[in-house]
């Protein structure tokens, strides 16, 4: 468990807006509010969680090659 990144940017689909979020190292975030536009991003099909779909960083669990959820 070493070099993984628990810091990854959102980038909203609906209004561009980037925001750095702390991804949670034991679980998925499934939602995520735009905190510019507030729309709520649920993860694309195929995708574990929103990270995984919109973030620049996939989430811990896809880092460290694990199955997730
Ligand atoms: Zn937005």
């Amino acid at each position: 468990m070493s070099n993984i990144t628990k810091i990854s940017t959102i980038t909203c689909p609906e209004c561009g807006n980037q925001s750095e979020e702390e991804m949670p190292t034991d679980s998925c975030q499934f939602f995520w509010e735009c905190p510019n536009c507030e729309e709520v991003l649920k993860p694309q099909n195929g995708d574990c969680c929103v990270f995984c779909s919109y973030g620049d960083t996939p989430c811990p669990p896809i880092q460290a090659n694990k199955s997730c959820c």
